[in-house]
């Protein structure tokens, strides 16, 4: 039995001071340092009088693949971007070797991430991911617009995503994505969608990422058109919003990006189970704008990092930060609250993970942050945390300290 001793406790909806915790595996009592004392005499004390203790956070949308990329990919524009990562993806992702995936899943676990929704578009990445200290919701992605090759993708897919299953554990669980609506045809869609049904498996979608993709769907226009006429011999988009959407009512989904979604798709979405993932650093780098959190407020929504195909971090505090300063409306003090809360307890429950939360019972996997020593206003406690933390000086998963 440990006992941790901060100055504050962040569980995260709460935050408690003269709060110590007492764990092994789990959290077994949250209560005043003598209480704990009393009640678990041999118990080893840690002092943390100048830190908060809060849950570790889930970062729902990673591609851990493209871990390799610093500067190779194009930023600025959508459309340029992608053609980048086609032309760039053979040497990234042998670039990509075991060390670049380990690194990156150290990188995640020291900067207080504990949980992730992997997206994996080619499984090499597999057994490493299902062997970490990580939870892993692992959505093995399906692709192709052309049907000539319907077949081919389908199969690749079926495969990969048994091989997942047979791996399924506490921490690591099988998942469907979808690519996109401009990239998947509809009946592979449908077809992948039968599957995650069938294995109640979560959906991961890209959707309305870029205005290219907006234009490209509704009027068969802007700069996809070129895209599609050259490397796929395509004049048409492969799906109509409304009907892509109806795929998706009877599946738990994840919504990535749609920052050009508009009211109507909204509103359809609002009748399943969906969640909207937020990336407002890729969304950013590579030219899309700033989702309107207002807009889509029938629709729950959380935070994720995206990839480092399209940012130069996976630390949360990082993409919380930029959270912060993009939705410049929303008062500093309120948003930063909801952003640490999204990010600890919101996204483990949306990935179907126990976590996120310190509580009696849950999971001894948390985090220690210095907090400012001129801290006044306890009330801004979120606040100074998101501003000062480049890394937690501590991070424990499942009672153990992580790195000693
Ligand atoms: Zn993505």
């Amino acid at each position: 039995m440990q006992i941790i001793n901060p100055r504050f406790v962040v569980t995260p909806h709460e935050v408690l001071s003269h709060t110590a915790v007492a764990f092994e595996e789990k959290i077994v009592a949250i209560d005043t340092l003598a209480n704990l004392t009393k009640s678990y005499p041999n118990a080893k004390v840690i002092e943390a009088k100048e830190q908060a203790l809060l849950p570790t956070f889930a970062n729902p949308h990673v591609h851990l693949e493209f871990s390799a990329n610093q500067a190779t990919l194009s930023y600025g524009e959508f459309l340029p971007w992608l053609y980048s990562v086609i032309e760039h993806r053979e040497e990234l992702l042998p670039r990509c070797d075991k060390q670049c995936l380990q690194n990156a899943i150290n990188a995640l676990i020291t900067s207080g991430t504990t949980t992730i929704g992997q997206i994996s578009s080619y499984g090499e990445e597999m057994e490493i991911c299902a062997a970490s200290k990580l939870n892993i919701y692992y959505f093995n992605e399906i692709i192709g617009s052309n049907p000539a090759a319907a077949d081919v993708m389908y199969a690749s897919f079926l495969d990969r995503f048994f091989q997942s299953k047979k791996l399924e554990s506490e921490s690591f669980k099988a998942g469907v994505a979808i690519h996109s609506p401009y990239s998947v045809h509809y009946i592979l869609a449908k077809k992948a969608l039968e599957i995650a049904k069938k294995h109640e498996s979560i959906v991961s979608v890209h959707y309305m990422e870029s205005k290219a993709e907006r234009e490209w769907i509704d009027n068969a226009n802007g700069p996809f058109k070129e895209f599609f006429a050259k490397l796929l011999n395509q004049s048409r988009p492969v799906n109509e919003s409304e009907r892509f959407l109806q795929l998706f009512q009877e599946t738990k989904n994840l919504f990535v990006h749609m920052v050009w979604a508009n009211e109507k798709e909204i509103e359809l979405l609002h009748n399943s189970d969906t969640t909207i993932i937020h990336c407002p650093i890729s969304n950013r780098l590579l030219g899309n704008g700033v989702l309107d959190l207002e807009k889509i407020k029938p629709l729950p929504y959380t935070l994720a990092t995206d990839g480092l195909s399209s940012n130069y971090s996976l630390n949360m505090f990082e993409e919380m930060r930029a959270a912060l300063f993009v939705h410049a409306h929303y008062h500093a003090k309120e948003f930063a609250k909801e952003l640490i809360t999204k990010a600890t307890a919101f996204s483990h429950e949306v990935l179907g993970f126990r976590g996120g939360v310190i509580a009696k019972g849950a999971p001894a996997t948390m985090q220690l942050v210095s907090v400012p020593k001129d801290l006044v206003r306890e009330d801004e406690l979120f606040l100074h945390i998101i501003l000062h933390t480049q890394l937690p000086q501590k991070v424990y998963i499942k009672g153990e300290l992580y790195g000693k």
